[in-house]
């Protein structure tokens, strides 16, 4: 366990430099690190997770991805699934992890960045204890990892159970009776259906999951046709 006396000792040494460093290594910091390597350009890639993919690892245990495993590959490498499988999160935290291997990255786990600070014209990177000085900094942290709770939550009663999705693994952790989701969009719709794979009114197409707003969006684009939602509407005018 490091003192708060070796603290000040290793952040009086002179700070580590290299040209760029990527804050995030989720999709976005990954695929980034993709090309910066492709360009043999020298770079690091800190992230507060433990693992590659633990992003996706820590969400809720029935998550299935709202698009097809098509569309959910990196630069360089398809994901591994029948291109019309809409896989679960452990598998796309896989697939990130094998990712970052295969490619080489040098992802830094565990380094949560908690100060960005210009130094002249370079930047000064500071994760715990750990000060990096870069000529380039891209910020690859995305916003979804801060939930929002509205205000009025604390007004509810306290005898009601609240849990953000950030929290949320299984419906082990709901008191019994009836269950409010608020907010109809991927995450509401995902832990409605509770991981299940084909609704029963759904026409056969294993995998396809009804009334969320991406799924609506791919199909609209690619099978229109095959789709309830939109059999018998007329083509939009232009
Ligand atoms: C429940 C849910 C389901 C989704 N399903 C789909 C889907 O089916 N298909 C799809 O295309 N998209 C889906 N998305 C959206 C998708 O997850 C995001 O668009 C994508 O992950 C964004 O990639 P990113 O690299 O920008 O951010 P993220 O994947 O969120 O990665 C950001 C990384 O930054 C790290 N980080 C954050 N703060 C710091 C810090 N201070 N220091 C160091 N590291 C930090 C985090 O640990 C994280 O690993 C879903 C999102 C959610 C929340």
């Amino acid at each position: 366990m490091e003192t708060e006396r070796n603290l000040l000792e290793r952040l009086d040494e002179d700070p580590e430099s290299i040209e760029t460093v990527i804050i995030g290594g989720g999709q976005a910091g990954l695929s980034t690190g993709y090309y910066l390597a492709e360009q043999g350009r020298s770079f690091v890639i800190l992230d507060s997770h433990e693992r590659v993919g633990d992003a996706w690892r820590k969400r809720w245990d029935s998550l299935l991805l709202f698009t097809p495993a098509r569309f959910n590959g990196l630069p360089g490498m398809p994901f591994p699934a029948a291109r019309d499988k809409f896989v679960n999160k452990d598998e796309m935290a896989d697939y990130l992890e094998a990712y970052a291997q295969r490619m080489e990255l040098p992802v830094r786990g565990g380094m949560t960045v908690d100060r960005l600070s210009q130094q002249g014209d370079r930047f000064l990177v500071s994760a715990g204890g750990w000060r990096l000085v870069a000529d380039n900094v891209i910020v690859a942290m995305s916003n979804c990892q801060v939930p929002w709770v509205p205000p009025f939550a604390t007004d509810l009663d306290p005898g009601i159970a609240q849990l953000h999705s950030k929290e949320y693994k299984s419906p082990s952790q709901l008191h019994g009776g009836p269950v409010l989701i608020v907010g109809a969009g991927n995450s509401g719709a995902d832990i409605a259906i509770g991981g299940r794979q084909e609704p029963p009114d759904m026409d056969g197409r294993q995998g396809v999951r009804p009334h969320t707003v991406p799924d609506r969006a791919v199909v609209r684009a690619e099978r229109p046709h095959q789709h309830r939602a939109f059999r018998g509407a007329s083509r939009p005018e232009r």
